[in-house]
């Protein structure tokens, strides 16, 4: 099609608001998939995403709309994720666009992933096109929500379109604001080729699969190609569209958004926010890429058997071309053996990486507590960055230990406010700003960031019967006094379940540690001796005790049935244990520290 013809656009909302049910509703409008091949949430095609309910990954499709003015236009648009810890996947699809949709539950209202998603698109010029969702629902008050986005985003809403993604109504209406309001994309058909990688994964048959928006010029199949970064040429396989299924084109032309196969068989041979080229008539210069995104919390992955780790490895190589906000390296546990120090954008990246290694990729691995980064002044005057607690200096070579602090932006309806505010002063935290606009009071508070990738969502949520919604970025290092507390099992330093605290907590958190790995410690053939020292100071000591044979012989006895069962569960159990000294730890250990206050 012609440029005019074309119109490329991103889904933003917060979570839950509907986005990937307008995604399926805007393919069935315009024919996407056949009646029987429309099951609900296409685009979640990762067994993950369905279960879960929650898009990870950025997807893009391709759909013609014949829109009333009696032009068909093409549109490429991009589903993505809501949650906080996947910004950076939502900043890279809108890299690909020119408009985005907004997307807000006319129920719910506006929260606080809706402003963030939609600065970040309004940071990037995009037409930002608000759309009231769930207008079906009898609680829906769409000329309150209208007021609520200008209120608190400030962007024109009274007049947005509103629709039910779930009953379709509206969906037309969506289509012609898009084909309207949304600019065609801008570029020169004939300068040399430069399409900017959004996405890739590797795909074992096929090499390295790109999702690209093509800015300048086109690329054919047999095409050769140029990376720019490498220098590399390669010679296209296949281009084409997600409609959504993957369909070839032959050849992707300026403005459009697709998929570019050209036998790329190394894994970093194509990497997210790269340019391609053609390998003749190059462009001199690779498009602005991305910002390299730094992770916010580090926590040690190890296999369960050491003759995984090869292929922890390549899994770790291979997905880490997926999600480019994926840090890894090598790290060696007393504990544990050999495994990976992985850096995630949040607790829920780090959970859906852990999920993604093990099925994908079939592996049973071990997770210890995350921890955030501080920065360590030692008394010589050097500076570390220690993003594993057992790597802080000795006490007395530390001269002041910074701690990494958020900005927090939390909307939350009035009556909540009261309980909002004391959650965050006990995670010791600072107000820094705090507005009302109708029904609801956005608060900016400044949290220590160990402190907000804990448990602090849920009890937010807990705290204020699920209204409040939270977005938080980092925001700078600041002094504080912070400490370690070690774990010894029956005497022994087990490093991989040392944490840091802040001193206040110290002592508490020792103490909680040590009762929660009583609990989660399975009693053993003898006394298990576990405590938690600060420095050579033992603050808490609990003991699991060992096993009496009279409990053994119960848990034998009876039908033969219930003891393979028992058997059965003991070799699944025992897949998550770890030999830590003569001591069989399981995987809920190492992560007990989440479940302390
Ligand atoms: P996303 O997180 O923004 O992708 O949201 P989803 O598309 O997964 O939708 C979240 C929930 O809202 C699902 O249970 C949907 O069925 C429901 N939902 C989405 N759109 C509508 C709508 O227009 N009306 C109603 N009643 N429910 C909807
Ligand atoms: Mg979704």
């Amino acid at each position: 099609p012609k440029l005019d013809h074309i119109r490329n656009f991103s889904i933003i909302a917060h979570i839950d608001h509907g986005k990937s049910t307008l995604s399926d509703r805007l393919i069935q409008y315009c024919g996407g998939l056949s009646d029987r091949e429309m099951q609900q949430q296409v685009l979640d095609s990762m067994d993950l995403e369905r279960e879960r309910g929650i898009t990870i990954k950025a997807q893009s499709v391709t759909l013609h709309y014949q829109a009333d003015d009696g032009n068909t236009y093409q549109l490429n648009f991009i589903d993505t994720p809501g949650h906080v810890d996947f910004t950076y996947e939502v900043s890279r699809s809108l890299a690909a666009c020119e408009g985005a949709l907004l997307v807000v539950d006319a129920g719910q209202g506006v929260e606080a992933q809706t402003v963030a998603n939609c600065y970040t698109a309004l940071e990037m010029n995009l037409e930002v096109l608000p759309v009231l969702n769930k207008i079906d629902l009898p609680q829906a008050d769409p000329d309150r929500v209208s007021e609520e986005i200008e209120d608190i985003i400030g962007i024109e809403a009274v007049g947005a379109v509103q629709c039910s993604a779930k009953t379709g109504l509206g969906i037309k209406d969506v289509l012609e604001t898009i084909v309207k309001k949304i600019p065609p994309p801008e570029g020169e058909p004939e300068a040399p080729t430069q399409a900017l990688i959004i996405d890739s994964w590797f795909d074992s048959y096929q090499g390295v699969v790109s999702l690209v928006r093509v800015k300048h010029g086109s690329i054919k199949a047999k095409d050769k190609i140029k990376v720019m970064s490498t220098g590399q040429t390669y010679e296209v396989d296949k281009v084409g569209v997600f409609s959504p299924k993957a369909t070839n084109t032959g050849e992707l032309k300026t403005g459009e958004v697709g998929f570019v196969i050209a036998g790329i068989k190394e894994i970093k041979g194509a990497p997210v926010g790269d340019t391609l080229t053609l390998a003749k008539n190059s462009a001199d210069k690779p498009l602005p890429g991305f910002k390299r995104i730094k992770p916010q919390v580090y926590a040690g992955v190890f296999p369960v058997s050491s003759d995984d780790y090869e292929d922890f490895r390549d899994a770790l190589a291979k997905l880490s071309l997926n999600d480019s906000s994926l840090f890894y390296e090598p790290e060696n546990s007393g504990a544990l053996g050999f495994g990976f120090r992985i850096g995630f954008l949040g607790m829920l990246h780090m959970e859906i990486i852990q999920e993604r290694l093990e099925r994908e990729y079939d592996l049973d691995l071990i997770t210890t507590a995350p921890t955030v980064v501080y920065e360590v002044v030692k008394k010589n005057g050097e500076v570390v960055m220690v993003d594993n607690p057992s790597a802080l200096p000795a006490v007395n070579d530390i001269d002041e230990i910074r701690e990494p602090i958020v900005e927090a932006h939390i909307l939350v309806p009035q009556e909540y406010l009261g309980n909002v505010i004391t959650l965050c002063i006990e995670k010791r935290g600072t107000q820094v700003n705090m507005s009302y606009h109708g029904r609801q009071v956005a608060v900016v508070y400044e949290l220590p960031m160990a402190e907000v990738v804990m448990d602090f969502f849920d009890r937010l949520k807990s705290t204020s019967r699920g209204y409040a919604s939270l977005d938080y970025s980092f925001k700078r290092f600041q002094t504080s006094n912070m400490q370690r507390v070690d774990i010894l099992i029956n005497g022994e330093r087990v490093d991989a379940l040392a944490i840091i605290s802040h001193i206040d907590f110290a002592q508490g958190r020792g103490r909680e540690l040590a009762e929660k790995l009583k609990e989660l410690i399975p009693r053993q053939m003898f006394d298990i001796a576990i405590q938690a020292a600060i420095g050579n100071h033992v603050i808490a000591r609990t003991t699991v005790k060992q096993l009496r044979k009279n409990v053994l012989a119960k848990c034998y006895g009876g039908d033969v049935s219930r003891k393979k069962k028992l058997l059965q569960k003991q070799k699944e159990g025992k897949k998550r244990m770890k030999q830590v000294g003569n001591v069989e730890v399981p995987q809920e250990a190492f992560l007990a520290i989440l479940k302390v206050g």
